[in-house]
């Protein structure tokens, strides 16, 4: 595994408050990136894996509950709040498909980093729930049937060869983790050490994306990790 540490963005535009943030969340074993607007903060959360967000609400350029309107429009990543005040705390509990949890400034770093352990957590085992419960596992639409090995995007149901599928049930189980060639040969295909040839793991992931994305060349699925791999996101 290349990486196992819980990736959080830190949306958050005064600079002061988000390096006191990365510095304390990557001392807490975490590995914070931080973004100072809500435009950045938007792109990076849709582009990237991350397990959880940290989302200011008062922010440059889009603030935080119009940030948090567009990830819940593509992902279920875990986000909290972060209020200044009570009229916000206010408004963040009103929402109904939105927020995980809030925390309100002023806050200590000790709340932060239980805030965010409990809500990966939860989100995990709720995931985890989710595949051991039904046998389904889903992300924004796309589906796979562990029992009745049937891989769906909306309704449609996928035509996929055997490795197709189980390479995208691996990825699915994994979501938002980035595997490289050689572990997925090892872990999908079997094939360890200097057994087996990479350039079968992309000819199926490119097979596997003209099946299950609407634009193969621009995937929203099955992302390419530079210099890493492959992931579900
Ligand atoms: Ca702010």
């Amino acid at each position: 595994m290349e990486n196992n540490k819980t990736r959080v963005l830190v949306v958050e535009d005064e600079k002061n408050i988000a390096l006191l943030l990365s510095f304390n969340l990557t001392k807490a074993g975490f590995e914070p990136e931080c973004a100072y607007d809500g435009e950045d903060g938007l792109r990076k959360a849709l582009t990237k894996p991350f397990d959880i967000v940290l989302l200011d609400i008062m922010l440059p350029k889009l603030d935080g509950f119009k940030v948090l309107e567009g990830i819940r429009t593509r992902s279920d990543i875990p986000v909290i709040m972060v209020t200044a005040r009570d009229d916000e705390k206010d408004k963040v509990a009103g929402l109904e498909n939105g927020a995980d949890d809030y925390i309100t400034k002023p806050f200590s770093m000790n709340e932060v980093i239980a805030r965010i352990r409990a809500n990966v957590r939860r989100s995990r085992d709720e995931l985890i729930t989710k595949v051991n419960g039904e046998g389904v596992i889903t992300v924004r639409g796309l589906s796979v049937d562990r029992t009745r090995y049937i891989a769906r995007r909306g309704d449609t149901e996928l035509e996929l060869s055997k490795k197709e599928y189980d390479l995208l049930l691996f990825l699915m189980e994994n979501v938002g983790q980035p595997f490289s060639r050689e572990e997925l040969l090892g872990k999908v295909w079997g094939y360890d050490g200097f057994l087996g040839d990479v350039n079968t793991v992309d000819v199926t992931v490119s097979r596997l994306r003209k099946k299950l994305e609407k634009d193969p060349s621009n995937p929203e699925y099955l992302i390419t990790k530079r210099g890493v791999g492959y992931y579900i996101q």
